[in-house]
């Protein structure tokens, strides 16, 4: 049986836990937050921004609670004396010795960890320890972020998430002591590495250190035009996490806030990405079935998730024939928006303006692909995170709760439970499933839900008996996961016909453009099952819930496209990859 010790906490809460669990982690089960800046659950203890000290009965000095393990019963910890508070106020004040310190115009300002400790300890002289600062330059150089090291408090978040959620490790530690910066290798420019655009560095900095390029001036440029038609489509997962930014609890549904604020915003249509995922279903499930029955490359390997894709063409290229030729909804949807819609419409697509709502960093790379113009003109224009939409909100005055609900416009507006869950680890492999199993069988599947692929374990597999075939199957989200995957199948240990990736761990409702959630939450709660939920709720409420039975899509389909596959819809809706160079890591 598991050992159980007693922790007395300010000599009046005691809890009981397993031995060896840290103060931090027994502090939270006693009701007690202990702050924390660089400590990140599972990647990132290492016990060196000094923030977390408690003082423990019997121990010499401060500790670090984030990695002081419990191994004797009777442990007696203080959390908040006079010394552990002014202890954690000067390190606030020795971090902003080198630091860039303008809250007022700084992207983070309201949601920066480092502000609200200051705040918190009532740190009112940011000159305390006033002295040379570490010069430092701002690298622009990627399509889709931004580091600036004079608000960097080398925590190394960031490092630890690009190498242990992503198996990347593209960013690290140059150079020593004071002179000390986090970059790219032997100070490249971010856009000389093999970053994936992920943003999964941005999603865990603490401070206003690292963000997204933003493109919301040009945005509201383009809608005060007269001449431009400016139409939007929200990707699934932005709604699961949008209403965060209006300080709702995580797990808040705001699709219908968020359709009601981008019409206000001046949007001239504002659709949604389900039916650009209904779309890739559609195409995906027959070039799966197509593959399968013709002697294609297997596994299909799904393409929706940027992040994916640029990896598999730095790291993997030897896969990019098992990639899925199908561009990621958001691409479709552009596509079809310049091409159908404007015919439908009578609208001069030159005209159109084509934006997109996304839970990700790496769209802003997509977008500048080539190969990704099925209408001549490129399918997007521009693309913003969760976060700059509830920027660009907040800017125009709109008021969250006074919001209606409201519904997207049509046709490509309309998605089904399928497209909904693309924003989940799993989701486009049941999405897929969904049709390819029906159009396998020519029979009705009695439930359209397979279980086994959802969850937000980093790699599932199953094996489904279809139509007189075993059909095995992985899903795989957080690119370290993706890496032991395909290094199985090279291997020839395994041996899948349908894979999905994502990028991002939990897949996109845990995106690089997500809201950015505090350690002092992230480290206790599950974000990702949270936001998930939102989605599969909507999924279990919708009336239709495969995309093949879309209506939208059937007459998408009847009246432009054809049918899956063919020659139109190879021109619009694929597209093709290439091999990139890997530069030496850390
Ligand atoms: S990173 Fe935080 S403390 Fe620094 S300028 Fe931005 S809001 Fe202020
Ligand atoms: S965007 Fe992703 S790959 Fe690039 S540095 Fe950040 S975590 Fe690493
Ligand atoms: S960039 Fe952000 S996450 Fe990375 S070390 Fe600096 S403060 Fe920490």
């Amino acid at each position: 049986m598991e050992q159980l010790l007693t922790v007395k906490f300010n000599g009046v809460v005691e809890v009981q836990v397993p031995k060896g669990t840290t103060i931090l982690e027994a502090a939270r089960k006693a009701g007690i937050t202990i702050p924390t800046l660089c400590y990140l659950k599972d990647i990132n203890a290492i016990g060196a921004c000094r923030i977390c000290v408690v003082e423990v009965q019997g121990a010499r000095g401060l500790c670090a609670a984030c990695v002081y393990p419990i191994d004797r019963d009777n442990t007696e910890v203080f959390t908040h004396t006079p010394k552990v508070v002014a202890y954690r106020k000067k390190t606030l004040e020795l971090l902003l010795s080198d630091h860039n310190c303008s809250c007022l115009s700084c992207v983070r300002s309201g949601n920066c960890e480092l502000q609200e400790l200051c705040k918190e300890y009532g740190v009112t002289n940011q000159d305390a320890f006033a002295g040379a600062k570490n010069p430092s330059e701002i690298d622009e150089s990627a399509a889709h972020m931004v580091r600036d090291n004079s608000k960097c408090i080398l925590c190394r978040r960031c490092v630890a998430a690009c190498e242990k959620f992503q198996g990347i490790g593209v960013i690290g530690a140059n150079n020593r002591g004071f002179k000390t910066n986090i970059g790219s290798a032997f100070e490249m420019d971010l856009a000389d590495t093999a970053c994936v655009c992920c943003g999964q560095c941005i999603a865990v900095c603490p401070v206003g250190a690292l963000y997204e390029k933003s493109n919301i001036d040009d945005i509201f440029k383009a809608i005060a035009d007269p001449d431009k038609y400016v139409v939007v489509q929200t990707a699934p997962a932005v709604r699961a996490g949008l209403a965060e930014e209006f300080g709702k609890p995580i797990g808040t549904n705001a699709q219908g806030k968020m359709v009601a604020a981008l019409r206000r915003l001046g949007f001239d249509k504002v659709f949604d990405t389900n039916f650009g995922a209904d779309l890739t279903i559609m195409e995906e499930a027959s070039e799966f079935l197509d593959r399968v029955q013709n002697g294609g490359k297997l596994p299909l390997i799904t393409s929706c998730s940027p992040g994916w894709v640029k990896f598999c063409e730095h790291y993997y290229p030897e896969f990019t024939e098992n990639l899925s030729s199908c561009k990621s909804p958001q691409q479709m949807q552009g596509a079809i928006t310049k091409s159908y819609f404007a015919e439908k419409m009578g609208i001069d697509p030159k005209k159109i303006v084509s934006v997109s709502v996304m839970p990700c960093t790496a769209k802003k790379f997509e977008i500048g692909r080539d190969d990704q113009c099925g209408a001549g003109l490129p399918d997007m224009d521009y693309t913003m995170t969760t976060r700059e939409l509830a920027r660009m909100i907040k800017r125009a005055g709109i008021r969250w709760d006074d919001l209606p609900e409201e519904d997207f416009d049509h046709p490509l507006g309309s998605g089904t439970g399928a497209a909904v869950i693309f924003g989940a680890t799993g989701g486009v492999m049941e999405a897929a499933l969904r049709s390819a199993v029906e159009w396998l069988t020519g029979e009705t599947l009695p439930r359209p839900d397979f279980v086994d692929v959802r969850g937000v374990e980093g790699i599932k597999e199953a094996t489904y008996h279809v139509a007189g075939m075993d059909v095995n199957i992985c899903v795989a989200s957080g690119l370290a996961n993706v890496r032991k995957v395909l290094d199985m199948v090279k291997s020839g240990e395994k041996n899948y016909h349908f894979i999905e990736f994502m990028a991002c761990p939990g897949g996109c409702v845990n995106g690089g453009g997500q809201p950015q959630v505090h350690a002092s939450v992230r480290n206790f709660v599950d974000i990702r099952a949270l936001r998930a939920k939102v989605l599969y709720d909507l999924d279990e409420a919708n009336t239709i819930r495969k995309s093949h039975e879309n209506p939208d899509i059937i007459e998408l389909y009847d009246k432009y496209l054809g049918k899956p596959g063919s020659h139109k819809a190879h021109e619009l809706l694929h597209t093709t990859y290439v091999k990139r160079v890997v530069h030496k890591k850390f």
